[in-house]
């Protein structure tokens, strides 16, 4: 039995299982909710079902959309040539964010992790495979993370895309900007030796 009324507990124990909201974050929530006019609630309420509802995978880079296919891939000023290949859609919405590249993604829902089960077979490697033949793709950017099985899961792409005729990249990997070099763990140091770019010759 919680102090709060059944209800009120019911909704802070949902709340609390989503990412990042703790027990008290829940609570907080919860009674912000409670103290709100009934506007609030109703249309938080709409537009959780309205997400689950709608809100699907582009046939084409399997990102978020609520259509067919998504602005992106509709998005006839976007570079044609350049994929840029990220884990999840929310690595796509980060890369997006920057504002840098204006080519198109592709979302692989995964990395490869033979401890967990999931294989080349598990993610969307055969839609990329098609996209490199049917959309004249001539450079491939491997963006996913810098964690073992982001790199094996670059690496095994890379190999894999060896005699095909586009241009393999990975982002590069090293130290943040605004980072301390005399706080980076050694990894992250070795990674950015060897991702060193050429500034004058
Ligand atoms: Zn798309």
């Amino acid at each position: 039995m919680g102090i709060y009324p059944a209800p009120l507990e019911k909704l802070i124990r949902e709340l609390s299982k989503l990412p990042g909201i703790g027990q008290k974050s829940a609570t907080r929530v919860a009674l912000y909710i409670l103290k709100s006019d009934k506007g609030l609630a109703q249309s938080l309420a709409e537009s959780l079902t309205k997400v689950k509802e709608e809100i699907r995978f582009c046939s084409r880079c399997f990102n978020f959309t609520d259509q067919d296919t998504c602005v992106i891939c509709e998005n006839g000023n976007r570079a044609n040539g350049m994929l840029c290949v990220v884990e999840g859609p929310g690595d796509q919405l980060a890369i997006e964010e920057s504002g840098v590249f204006k080519g198109r993604y592709h979302v692989l829902h995964g990395v490869l992790s033979p401890l967990d089960g999931v294989g080349p077979e598990d993610l969307k490697i055969g839609a990329l495979l098609s996209r490199l033949e049917n959309e004249g793709i001539c450079e491939v950017i491997l963006a996913t993370n810098p964690t073992a099985e982001g790199e094996a899961t670059a690496s095994f792409l890379s190999k894999m895309l060896t005699d095909k005729s586009v241009k393999i990249t990975r982002i590069a990997l090293g130290v943040p900007m605004g980072g301390d070099l005399k706080y980076m763990d050694s990894m992250t140091l070795r990674h950015a030796l060897k991702s060193r770019t050429l500034l004058l010759s």
